[in-house]
């Protein structure tokens, strides 16, 4: 049978039994079959190539099919694969470890090794949430995050999501309540600091009933996606500090490069109390995410009724993906990442800023390695995915957001089909009626 014929039973199967993200089987959604990845080019199953411009959301930022990355892996799987963490440890958990606390932030001093981005937020507002019992504090029970945040998708981290965007109206009361503060505003010199303004007031209000505030530094993703200036999250840093209340960035989507510095909180010069980091740790190549804290977190753990961090999951710190993760920072270290998304950023600035003078536009905003253009009204994802991957490139944009985060080896050409692939589809959509759907 050849490739494309397999692939049509493929597809065919998968349409009837699997879910994607954010899918209903059965929806009329359109699927891609893929055989290969090298690189920066994704391979359908009819022969074409898409140049990719989502670095598999936020993480292949080495590409794919990477050598170091395989060997590692391959060299671990002689070894062992997996082994349970309760009661052992290994090499691949411990020199990942003791590389993750050498690029951090200061002041994290241990690790909690989770299974993706979603375990490890659990595990960062459990870890806050049992120090302040640990503290003797237990009515510090609530987090506050901010409108338009994302941070997974399990309970707890969905309910420090986006109010709207996370469906809180669809699970009330399931989901444990929380604070939102207002979002930062966008751009670097907002003309006010209003955003501040209303952070503090929130946190004089409710300190004393709120353990953390979360908050994505410098960027905030799937929420929508906007980039916003450093002095924010210093001011947040600080006000946190002088409520007593833990601070714990997510640093899943901007970590590893993605904003210029290797955690997008460099630049603000905050060091937070717990870090959550994943995605880009492996090069895409495994699932795995990490927590780091500060040893008073620990202590206040201590402290508390059981004495331990109650949390402990099957595949915690698996070999293979501790192997693979600490190759990719080691080669991500190796090789002069900053200089890349240096150029990434400047050629999409000034490639997708002419996107800001076609019809239905409304924002165009660059940071590091990341290109968004904001249209004025929802888009069909599907609809304009297919179009991408007839003009050959690899975006799936969402809501009102048209987005490329490519990985960093990326060189200009294909880059520039990326963006040139963007304005067409904006250009054409504008020929269109406007969508009835806002
Ligand atoms: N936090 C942020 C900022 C994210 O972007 C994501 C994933 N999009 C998550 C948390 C959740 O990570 P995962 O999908 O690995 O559970």
């Amino acid at each position: 049978m050849s490739l494309r014929s397999a692939a049509r039973d493929w597809v065919d199967f998968d349409r009837k039994h699997l879910w994607h993200p954010y899918s209903a089987v059965g929806a009329n959604q359109t699927v891609q079959p893929l055989v290969s990845a090298d690189g920066v080019e994704l391979g359908l199953a009819d022969g074409r190539t898409l140049v990719d411009g989502m670095s598999s959301w936020w993480c292949a930022i080495h590409g794919y099919n990477v050598p170091e990355l395989n060997e590692a892996l391959r060299m671990q799987v002689d070894r062992f694969a997996h082994v349970m963490f309760g009661g052992l440890t290994h090499e691949p958990a411990v020199r990942l470890a003791e590389l993750l606390l050498r690029i951090a932030p200061p002041g994290l001093e241990h690790v909690f090794f989770a299974d993706s981005g979603s375990v490890s937020v659990e595990v960062a507002l459990k870890m806050a949430l049992q120090a302040q019992i640990g503290w003797g504090a237990p009515q510090k029970n609530r987090v506050v995050s901010f409108r338009y945040g994302y941070h997974g998708d399990t309970f707890g981290a969905m309910s420090v999501c986006d109010p709207e965007n996370g469906m809180h109206w669809l699970f009330r009361g399931v989901l444990p309540e929380q604070y939102f503060a207002e979002a930062p505003l966008l751009g670097d010199e907002p003309e006010t600091d209003e955003d501040i303004r209303a952070f503090e007031a929130l946190l004089s209000r409710e300190h004393e009933t709120t353990a953390a505030v979360i908050l994505e530094p410098l960027v905030q993703g799937a929420g929508g996606m906007r980039m916003y200036r450093p002095g924010f999250l210093r001011a947040v840093a600080d006000l946190c500090r002088a409520h007593g209340v833990l601070l714990v960035l997510d640093e899943i989507a901007t970590g590893f490069g993605r904003t210029g510095t290797m955690f997008a909180a460099e630049q603000a010069g905050v060091a937070p109390d717990i870090l959550c980091v994943g995605k880009a740790l492996t090069g895409g190549h495994a699932t795995l995410a990490a927590v780091l804290a500060r040893p008073e977190i620990n202590e206040g753990i201590r402290r508390s009724e059981p004495g331990v961090l109650m949390h402990g999951p099957t595949f915690m710190a698996n070999p293979l993906a501790c192997a693979v993760a600490r190759a990719s920072t080691e080669l991500l270290l190796a090789t002069p990442w900053q200089e890349r998304v240096r150029r990434i950023e400047a050629q999409l600035a000034a490639e997708l800023e002419p996107c800001r003078a076609l019809p239905r536009v409304r924002d165009v905003r660059v940071k590091g390695a990341i290109g968004v253009v904001q249209l004025t009204d929802r888009i069909d994802g599907e609809d304009l995915s297919t179009k991408f991957v007839e003009l050959g490139v690899w975006v799936r944009p969402f809501r009102d957001l048209i987005y490329v985060m490519p990985p960093y080896i990326i060189e200009a050409e294909p880059l520039s089909k990326l963006t040139n692939a963007i304005r067409t589809v904006i250009q054409e959509r504008a020929n269109l009626a406007p969508s009835e759907n806002p």
